[in-house]
């Protein structure tokens, strides 16, 4: 076995390759950029190299920078983690011509699998069954087009590069179809330097089942079961769990046995996936295969009791597979909830800043926490957003769940915008709860999931309302919530605050009444209602009784305004500078408003040009993700405040445009 590795990545994935070397006596060198010289997985580490600035182009895609990292500390192994180098054919081989081993599979399997059009070619002749569509060389827009309108809307098109959902396009009609292919190959061309594009028959109501495989280099080949992910945004998992849902002994057998075939058919060695997407009838179809550890490894791991990482390192040192087939369980079940800096209400974008508050439910043998970040570190927009993974393991489907939702509760993040309320939302979804599952989740049950129940809201509003009061009270002048402005005193004994949950403002008013047994009292209006309250303050914590009923929040403050944890979740209430509204509303500029800190990649039109409604006017790019901006109205573009190339920041007005009379 090896004596030093090095791992060639960063943030959870990195910690997490650190535990298991550290088990097993095995030395870590981590490597780092510029915006990385304070992270976890630098300080787990037992050595660390620099390897370049923040941006990935510049330190963690260096090829040979992190092959002369591993040189130079006696690293004998390369770990890529996920993303990053981990699929990267020239990078395996240049480990192989330098003397290092990749740990992961052989160059030429990773290329096999590296074009999703190739590696449909290869399943083909497999017997591996695909999803009916167009995979071939031929890039004549009007061929692909004919190929979709043959096979019948709706269909997806894939950038043959792609990966992490970029590159793809739903298509419902053939008039829809140039416009759809253009933006695809836009994307994929920014993302992976290859436009090159495939069509799918787009699967209405699929689920999305992946099977865990495992092969060594002495023609041991094996699968450790499945996992569900259908759960997604944006074609990408938020929740996985394993094993999935409702599938038979016969069914997972086989798309097991499936697996393993289409891994030896490309000489597959070390840990990998394959996708299937699993239709309503049974049937399934090979999606793709990952040559490399899945960021949602965890959940196999928790259902099988195996280490991964271990088989991984095993499998490089060519040892034999730690087990065979017939000695492989499923115990229990797992779920994994992928914690995001993103917000859910504004189209899943990544958001970033500064960890302020982290309190984590506490880890147990059910209950894991994989993560690369700590209190008071920064989220930046240099790397993928995702904060942690909270995996969680109990007897059946139901108690994994219930355990999910009380650490989801449990989990307290502040100075970002996370989905943690979304995945609570989803974790006590009735639907979810009945495994009603399919990659159209999210839009089919948007309603509820994005609904606020009226009392949550007004529970909400008073918690702010009476935190802010009592706080100004309490803490000292230059704190700026208890300045005299934040407050509009109306009469004596009455002070009111415009809040805002989810864009909706609301004006709530407290009367103060008498004050006993260090309880405050007050008559809280809020629109027509009227609620009696008291309440107590001790730190963060506010005890709140309301109409009769007790309960309390921790309540922390950002930037924006406050975020009250309760045993929902986190909401996020917005302050309101009294002098704030209505001017701006409905304004024809707030249309194009940038939904986030980023990169201005295109403007796609001329000032001045009259555009049709939803013509793209501007395409913006952050966290490696496209935004592309269209006319809400058919218009003129009358300026752009910005030009291609510019970093623009999140809420600033992009452009302006005016709707034709
Ligand atoms: P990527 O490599 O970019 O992640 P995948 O090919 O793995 O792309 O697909 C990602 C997701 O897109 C799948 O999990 C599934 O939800 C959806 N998807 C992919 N192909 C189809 C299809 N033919 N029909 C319906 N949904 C699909």
């Amino acid at each position: 076995m090896f004596s030093k590795i090095l791992i060639a990545n960063r943030g959870e994935i990195a910690c997490r390759v650190i535990k298991t070397a550290k088990r097993l006596g095995i030395k870590t060198v981590a490597v780092y950029s510029d915006a990385d010289t304070n992270a976890l997985h630098v300080d787990l580490a037992d050595e660390a190299i620099r390897i370049g600035k923040a941006p990935s182009s510049q330190s963690y895609l260096l090829g040979e920078t992190i092959i002369q990292a591993a040189k130079k500390t006696g690293a004998q192994a390369i770990h890529p983690g996920y993303g990053f180098l981990s699929e990267n054919g020239d990078f395996a081989e240049l480990c192989a011509e330098n003397g290092v081993t990749f740990i992961g599979p052989p160059s030429s399997s990773i290329r096999a699998m590296g074009s999703k059009s190739a590696a449909k070619s290869i399943m083909e002749k497999a017997e591996v069954p695909l999803v009916p569509g167009y995979h071939g060389d031929d890039q004549d827009p009007a061929l692909l087009k004919q190929a979709a309108d043959e096979m019948g809307y709706p269909v997806l098109l894939k950038a043959v590069a792609g990966g992490g959902g970029k590159g793809m396009r739903q298509v419902w009609s053939g008039d829809e179809f140039n416009q759809g292919f253009e933006d695809a190959r836009r994307e994929a061309l920014a993302s992976f330097g290859n436009g090159d594009m495939l069509v799918e028959k787009y699967l209405t109501q699929p689920r999305h089942v992946e099977v865990q495989v495992f092969c060594d280099g002495h023609g041991n080949g094996v699968y450790l079961f499945e996992r569900d992910c259908s759960v997604q945004r944006r074609h990408q998992k938020i929740i996985e769990e394993a094993p999935a849902p409702d599938i038979s002994k016969e069914l997972r057998q086989m798309m097991g046995e499936t697996a393993v075939r289409a891994a030896q058919a490309i000489d597959y060695r070390g840990a990998g996936t394959v996708e299937f997407l699993l239709d309503v009838d049974g049937s399934f179809y090979f999606m793709e295969m990952n040559t490399r550890l899945q960021v949602e490894h965890p959940v196999t791991e928790l259902i099988t009791g195996q280490d991964l990482v271990e088989w991984q390192l095993k499998v490089a040192d060519n040892q034999p597979l730690p087990l065979e087939q017939e000695q492989l369980n499923i115990d229990g079940h797992a779920f994994e909830a992928r914690i995001y800096a993103e917000d859910p209400s504004n189209d899943f974008l990544p958001t970033t800043g500064t960890l302020h508050t982290l309190i984590t439910p506490e880890e147990t043998n059910n209950v894991r926490i994989d993560t690369g970040v700590l209190q008071g570190d920064e989220v930046s927009p240099f790397y993928d957003p995702m904060i942690a993974k909270l995996v969680v393991w109990g007897e059946d489907r139901s108690a994994a769940l219930r355990r999910l939702a009380k650490a989801l509760r449990e989990y307290r993040i502040n100075g970002v915008t996370t989905n943690l309320s979304f995945l609570y939302d989803l974790a006590t979804n009735e639907a979810f709860q009945n495994a009603e599952l399919d990659t159209g989740f999210i839009e089919k049950h948007h309603a509820e999931l994005f609904k606020q129940d009226g009392s949550s809201v007004t529970d909400n509003l008073v918690f702010a309302a009476v935190y802010l009061h009592l706080s100004s009270q309490n803490e000292s002048c230059d704190d700026p919530w208890s300045s005299a402005n934040a407050w509009k005193m109306n009469q004596a004994n009455i002070v009111s605050q415009e809040l805002e949950i989810n864009d909706t403002p609301y004006l709530v008013e407290l009367e103060l009444c008498e004050h006993q047994f260090g309880q405050h009292g007050f008559v809280v209006c809020i629109n027509e209602d009227r609620l009696v309250a008291s309440a107590t303050l001790r730190g963060e914590q506010l005890t709140l009784t309301l109409d009769g009923h007790k309960r309390t929040a921790t309540v922390s403050k950002d930037d924006m305004g406050l975020v009250i944890f309760t045993d929902r979740g986190a909401s996020h209430v917005n302050v309101l500078e009294p002098d704030l509204g209505e001017d701006q509303a409905g304004s024809a500029e707030n249309a194009f408003i940038a939904p986030m800190n980023g990169t201005v990649i295109e403007l796609m039109v001329e000032p001045g040009a009259t555009v049709q409604a939803g013509q793209a006017v501007l395409v913006l790019e952050a966290m490696k993700m496209q935004h592309t901006m269209h006319a809400p109205d058919h218009g003129v573009v009358k300026e752009y405040f910005c030009k291609q190339g510019d970093l623009v920041d999140g809420g600033s007005s992009l452009l302006a445009f005016e709707a034709a009379e």
